[in-house]
């Protein structure tokens, strides 16, 4: 047989990272705080709640657009949290965690060709999805350590070919959560090149005190522009659950379902009653948890910082982020690689996620996701750890 090459839509892509670097964590023992899951579960009731849906016969094919009380569910939440108004027969789409969201919104909307903004460093789904719809990223990049938008970097991306924003806030890796300024100036510009804007929002409960998540779909005239995707791995501690949605016009809707249908056809039945009773019965879990991991954040950062390798607090997500120039190391890749033998720690390089070489080189990206025990064991393991480069690497 001729020897197999993956398909030139995949060409340049790697591995995806996280899978990487669990591997490797498995592999040599060390402390995960590289991919982001939180390592306690949510609700045991929305637990019950899946088990009995799996016993009471939800087995079978879902609707494919969701199920009802899923859908109903989301048109709640919505309303609830931004008094945004959806129909759920027309303006939501259950899906397969947000990452089949992305896959589904982009391969649905984006023509060959079509430019599309995103913010860098990108969540690693969003180069790999744009490359398989033939769309062409233009980055704007939020760089170290502030990680703000540039905005005249933001109006300078857009050109005639620009038909998309992708955007990401509460911001993974950096943690950046947009102001309401950032977002009008997006806004502005989205109105007036006539761009659509999708804008992934799965840590939209997760922010810190001094903070506020603002949907971009409560701008004024941005409603009709917007599709939104969130889920319920982040904001309930489910992420192997896999189940998302997606919000906003029907065209939008539907051009994401049109790819859905072929994609997954239909997301996992049983665990759509489950969650539309984790957002109906337990709308306070996100913030209690929220509340937890800024906690969690604080502990981080202050045991990064006694060992040299200052984490700036993130507004949101679950994410922190060192420079780690003054360690001597090539890359970022090359200290991650290293870390689990130097430390028994796993983080995550963020330099993967830029295309700028510059902008990444040197930062690396740590979960804050885990018990209060696990944290303290890997800050005590980095203390103890020579992190400088150098003695044979
Ligand atoms: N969202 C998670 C993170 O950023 C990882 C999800 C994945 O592994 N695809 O760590």
């Amino acid at each position: 047989m001729a020897p197999v090459r993956t398909a030139a839509r995949l060409d340049g892509i790697p591995p995806t990272i996280f899978s990487t670097m669990s591997a490797l964590a498995v592999r040599t023992g060390a402390v995960n705080l590289g991919q982001g899951f939180p390592d306690v579960d949510g609700p045991p009731e929305v637990i019950a709640a899946a088990v009995a849906a799996l016993e009471s016969g939800a087995n079978q094919y879902a609707p494919g657009i969701g199920i009802p009380a899923l859908r109903n569910a989301i048109v709640r939440h919505q309303r609830r949290h931004y008094g945004i108004e959806l129909d759920p027969d027309t303006e939501v789409v259950v899906t397969t965690g947000c990452t089949e969201g992305i896959a589904a919104a982009l391969l649905g909307l984006v023509n060959p060709g079509d430019e599309v903004v995103v913010l860098e460093p990108y969540y690693d789904s969003y180069v790999a999805m744009l490359q398989m719809a033939g769309g062409v990223r233009r980055p704007v990049t939020l760089r170290a350590p502030d990680f703000r938008m540039d905005l005249d970097e933001l109006r300078a991306a857009v050109t005639d070919r620009t038909r998309f924003v992708l955007l990401n806030t509460p911001h993974n890796p950096t943690g950046t959560v947009l102001t309401r300024e950032e977002l009008a100036a997006v806004a502005e510009v989205a109105v007036e090149r006539d761009l659509v804007v999708i804008t992934d929002e799965v840590y939209e409960h997760l922010t810190f005190t001094g903070y506020e998540h603002v949907p971009m779909a409560t701008l004024p005239g941005m409603a009709e522009r917007t599709l939104t995707l969130s889920s319920a791995g982040k904001s309930y501690s489910f992420t192997g659950w896999k189940v998302g949605w997606a919000t906003g016009p029907a065209e939008l809707v539907g051009a994401l379902l049109s790819a859905k249908q072929w994609l997954t056809f239909t997301s996992g039945s049983p665990l759509q009653p489950a969650v539309a009773a984790a957002l109906d019965e337990h709308p306070d879990f996100p913030a209690a948890l929220a509340a937890e991991l800024e906690g969690k954040r604080d502990l981080l950062c202050a045991g990064l910082e006694k060992v040299g390798l200052q984490g700036r607090p993130p507004a949101g997500t679950y994410f922190a982020t060192s420079d780690i120039t003054h360690l001597g190391w090539p890359d970022a890749m090359a200290f991650c690689l290293a870390l689990p033998e130097r430390a028994g720690v796993v983080a995550i390089p963020t330099q993967p996620f830029y295309d700028d070489p510059d902008a990444g080189r040197q930062l690396i990206r740590w979960a804050f996701c885990k018990q209060t025990s696990v944290i303290e064991e890997a800050l005590s393991r980095l203390a103890g750890a020579d992190l400088a480069y150098g003695d044979g690497q």
